[in-house]
């Protein structure tokens, strides 16, 4: 039987992440996706290389911080995937936020980032104001402008799992994990490819299934106790309007939340939502009142006619049970490892941004687990 030292389950940016990095630390890698790699919430984020200026005001320093470099790094490691754009802020005299806080949180989010080019923060004069083209003015008090990064989430999670495969990864897409049995060293590990059943002995099993975490840990045994969590989902919509290369960063009117109105691939992109679910669907799917609310929001900015819907999507994201609001729990990775199945990982929630971190993290605690072997390559200097 084929034996690797560490089986990935899931491709999206998490799986493809760990892929990468075990793989550049010289383990043999296999990667078992069930349908297309970033098919699900890795294709459905609002596509931002960004610290998070919103989580300044839960007070997660930590994460921005983390996800400020790790956007300086992946600036540097994918310029053709990952762009800087200018962020605006409009304020309006109803706006729940004041010109002071945004000052404050623009500041402390440039200190943060270590004051790179993209730290560079300003309050727009009167005379600049035209820059919000198409936005409402009436009652603008101030507009604010800073910048973050954009990426294509499919593209670049992609571009991860052809990376991990260069460095000598065996991927498959259509390759669905169905269970994993315990031997006296490692795992027997059973998964469909295609309509065929095969098997593979692996000492370590990386979850990374996203919103199915739960469902996969079921299916090893011995059975494993995982953390208690909830699945958020968050929608966004694509209108058939040109958009500039600018992103606006909007309070919505109803309930002081953030939406972000973006640029992609020539038409104007809206996202997203909130909403806890009480359970996994099968098909992940917009739903008609956050279609609404979007469309809502949008127009409470926006003058004249509104543009036709050329798409929505959904994605879920995995946040630990709490009963605070979805916005204000905190939005790092858990890595998850049980005491008696240390050979087991399993990935919780995180960050498109953070993906390279998480992986590191993991691969410290495989070679922990499984000792290290002969370096292959230093991530940090992959060109993606
Ligand atoms: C609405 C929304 C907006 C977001 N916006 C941003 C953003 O702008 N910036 C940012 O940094 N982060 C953002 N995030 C977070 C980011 O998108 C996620 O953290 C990230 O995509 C999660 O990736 P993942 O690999 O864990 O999950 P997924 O991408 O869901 O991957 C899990 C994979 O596991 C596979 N799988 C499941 N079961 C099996 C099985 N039995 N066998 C084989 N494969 C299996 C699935 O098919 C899936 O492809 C956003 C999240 C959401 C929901």
């Amino acid at each position: 039987m084929t034996q690797f030292d560490v089986t990935i389950i899931g491709g999206g940016i998490a799986g493809a992440g760990v892929a990468q990095c075990a793989a550049a630390a010289g383990y043999r890698v296999l990667l078992l996706e069930k349908g297309d790699y970033a098919s699900q919430t890795s294709c459905s984020s609002s596509k931002l290389i960004h610290g998070g200026l919103r989580y300044l005001e839960t007070m997660q320093l930590n994460l921005v911080y983390n996800a400020l470099h790790e956007r300086t790094s992946l600036l540097r490691l994918a310029p053709e995937l990952v762009k800087p754009v200018p962020f605006y802020i409009p304020l309006y005299k109803d706006s729940s936020r004041s010109v002071w806080t945004l000052r404050a949180g623009l500041s402390l989010y440039a200190l943060l980032s270590g004051f790179t080019k993209l730290s560079r923060y300003k309050e727009l004069p009167k005379k600049s104001w035209s820059v919000i083209q198409g936005l409402k003015t009436d009652g603008l008090i101030a507009v604010f402008q800073y910048w973050d990064a954009q990426t294509n989430d499919q593209l670049l999670t992609n571009s991860v799992i052809n990376s991990a495969i260069d460095l000598g990864a065996k991927a498959q897409s259509y390759a669905e994990f169905i269970k994993a049995e315990k031997l006296s060293s490692g795992y027997k590990v059973t998964y469909r490819l295609n309509k065929d059943i095969c098997e593979i002995n692996t000492k370590m099993i990386i979850n990374a299934t996203g919103p199915w975490v739960n469902e996969t840990l079921n299916k090893i045994y011995p059975q494993i106790k995982g953390c208690n969590i909830d699945w958020v989902q968050g929608t966004h919509v694509i209108l058939d309007k040109t958009a500039p290369k600018k992103i606006f960063y909007l309070e919505v009117k109803t309930d002081q939340r953030v939406i972000f109105v973006m640029p992609w691939y020539g038409k104007t992109l809206i996202g997203t939502t909130e909403v806890l679910l009480q359970e996994l669907p099968e098909y992940i799917s917009p739903h008609a009142e956050e279609i609404d609310y979007l469309l809502s929001a949008y127009q409470s900015y926006y003058k004249g006619e509104l543009p036709k819907i050329i798409r929505s999507f959904a994605g879920i994201r995995v946040l630990p049970k709490h009963s605070d609001t979805a916005f204000s729990r905190p939005r790092e990775s858990i890595i998850w490892q049980d005491q008696n199945n240390p050979n087991i990982i399993s990935l919780y929630g995180g960050k498109l941004t953070t993906f390279r971190m998480a992986a590191k993290k993991v691969v410290k605690k495989v070679k922990k687990q499984i000792g290290a072997k002969k370096i292959r390559a230093n991530i940090d200097s992959i060109k993606l």
